[in-house]
């Protein structure tokens, strides 16, 4: 199959390199030159399931591309995303479908100008997945995807794309639960990226103090009551679940918001708490906490510190 993985950074080089593993014909876009440089020089380095491996990859431009794909796996971070099928509106053809398994809200509608919404695959993924330097990739956990047609129906290419990640070592279930695992993954995005961001804490830090544990919790809540606004009904005691086992085995674990934060780059606040405030004010329902979360990550954003970290030479930790 030929396939597009869109944005090479630390998801896409994951699934890229694996799908090339498998055998599949596979292009690596990306909009860093320093990236495809050393990605077509020197190959992709990736670091799973406990091994280290140096793999052969094509990667470009889009515009260094000219072939339809059959699939296009978007792995840019959301507010990337628009800009990116922009650039890639030629690799589209009448047989293309698209994967979405970015985090946060909102992604099908972004990418439905692009491609018929018939051939739209929307899902949730939660490999963990870094980038260690340029052009190496570790991924130190388990993971899965869980993907499904954006119109709810049961289509045999869902299968077969969840068929060709099986093969390719990443775990892969077609089902409409697609939508809850999206969901309840947002409530532990919304919660505990955006306060350990805030509170510039690791996982383990904000757990142990009862106040951080408590306020996770109750930002948590408030997105599943949003999900069940919109008649995706999850339940909390499964997101608490998922919090307490990164309280508890993921303790040093640096969100990527965190990272961002800390990196001066822009996070993904406003496809994630953003998002869900604004789904939020449509259905009336009140989440105090993580308008409060969203509103200070973007002053947060835009403060001295933090440009001051995007700067040549300040700080990239
Ligand atoms: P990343 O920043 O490592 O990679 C994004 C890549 O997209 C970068 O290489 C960037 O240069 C590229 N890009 C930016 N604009 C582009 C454009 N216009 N065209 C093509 N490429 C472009 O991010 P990531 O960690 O791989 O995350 C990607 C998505 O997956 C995010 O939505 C994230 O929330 C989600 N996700 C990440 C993880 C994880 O563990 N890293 C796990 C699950 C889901």
């Amino acid at each position: 199959m030929k396939i597009g993985v869109v944005g090479a950074g630390a998801m896409g080089s994951l699934f890229g390199g694996h799908l090339v593993e498998a055998g599949e014909d596979v292009i690596f876009i990306d909009v860093s030159d320093k990236l495809i440089e050393q990605l077509n020089k020197d190959g992709l380095r990736i670091n799973s399931g406990g091994r280290d491996r140096i793999l052969s990859v094509n990667a470009g431009r889009a515009e260094s591309f000219n072939h339809t794909q059959d699939l296009l796996i978007i792995f840019t971070k959301g507010f990337q995303t628009e800009a990116a099928l922009r650039s890639v509106v030629h690799l589209i053809g009448p047989e293309t479908w698209i994967l979405v398994l970015q985090n946060g809200l909102g992604h099908a509608s972004r990418i439905e100008p692009f491609i018929t919404r018939e051939h739209i695959i929307i899902g949730m993924t939660n490999f963990p997945v870094d980038l260690e330097s340029l052009g190496y990739v570790v991924s130190r956990g388990e993971g899965h995807s869980v993907i499904w047609h954006l119109l709810g129906r049961d289509d045999p290419k869902v299968t077969q794309v969840a068929a060709l990640l099986n093969h390719a070592g990443l775990s892969c279930v077609a089902s409409p639960d697609a939508i809850k695992a999206i969901w309840r993954k947002v409530a532990f995005n919304a919660s505990m990226n955006m306060l350990t961001a805030l509170t510039r804490c690791t996982v383990g830090e904000l757990g142990d103090q009862p106040a951080g544990r408590q306020l996770a919790y109750d930002a948590a809540a408030e997105v599943v009551a949003v999900a069940c606004a919109v008649g995706v009904r999850i339940e909390v005691a499964d997101v608490r679940e998922t919090i307490d086992d990164a309280f508890s085995f993921h303790r040093d674990h640096r969100s990527s918001m965190l990272q961002d934060i800390r990196a001066g780059r822009r996070t993904e606040n406003d496809t994630i708490g953003g998002a869900v405030v604004a789904i939020a004010k449509d259905h009336g329902v009140p989440t105090p906490l993580i308008s409060v979360f969203s509103n200070l990550m973007s002053l947060l954003e835009r403060s001295a510190e933090v440009r001051q970290a995007a700067s040549p030479g300040g700080r990239s930790d």
